[in-house]
């Protein structure tokens, strides 16, 4: 008999069956001739197989969805396109799962057109986008709320802060000046 019951809970390691009795399925591994959960989730023993498989919370749900605001930095960039990686979006964080979007030139600002992306982002920079579509995953950076939320110097890597009167961000350390497209949700502003 198997350790778990169909549709039981189970954590990561708990053993869930000997290798004599059933044949591991997604979500397990073998320890010793016993199969194990690999992930957390719900066990679902197919008696028709003799298999044993653990499902993990459904990963769709994890993923961001059309117009879901999203929290991710710049990987890297050309002058057209930025790839994004997606660290959270509103209402999971993302832990199991990697999330990729591109932010084309056409929607990386509201106000004003970028010649080139290096106008107002930089790699490394930390965005708040929005899906339009995907996966794979076309992002936006049209909305106030939207853009850059923290950015570092370019000269030195310290903070940059948003002079708020001016819109620029400043680095307090090296006092070098840069543009971005700043979000109003911008973490450090000089008061
Ligand atoms: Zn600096």
């Amino acid at each position: 008999m198997p350790f778990v019951k169909n549709n039981e809970w189970v954590v990561p390691g708990q053993p869930l069956a000997a290798t004599e009795e059933l044949m591991p399925g997604k979500g397990t591994f073998v320890d010793n001739g016993i199969i194990r959960a690999s992930i957390p989730g719900v066990v679902k023993i197919d008696m028709l197989n003799y298999q044993i498989e653990v499902r993990g919370k459904d990963v769709a749900q994890e993923l961001p969805s059309p117009k879901s605001s999203v929290i991710g930095y710049i990987l890297s960039m050309r002058d057209e396109l930025a790839l994004v990686k997606v660290t959270k979006s509103p209402s999971h964080a993302l832990k199991n799962v990697i999330v990729t979007g591109a932010l084309h030139i056409s929607q990386a600002s509201s106000k004003k057109y970028l010649s080139s992306l290096y106008d107002g982002y930089a790699p490394g920079d930390i965005v708040k986008l929005k899906v339009i579509s995907g996966p794979p995953y076309v992002l936006t950076a049209k909305g106030p709320r939207l853009g850059v939320l923290y950015s570092t110097c370019s000269v030195c890597g310290n903070p940059l802060w948003l002079e708020e009167s001016s819109g620029k961000l400043k680095c307090l350390v090296c006092g070098h000046e840069e543009e971005r497209v700043v979000s109003t949700d911008y973490l450090l502003k000089l008061k």
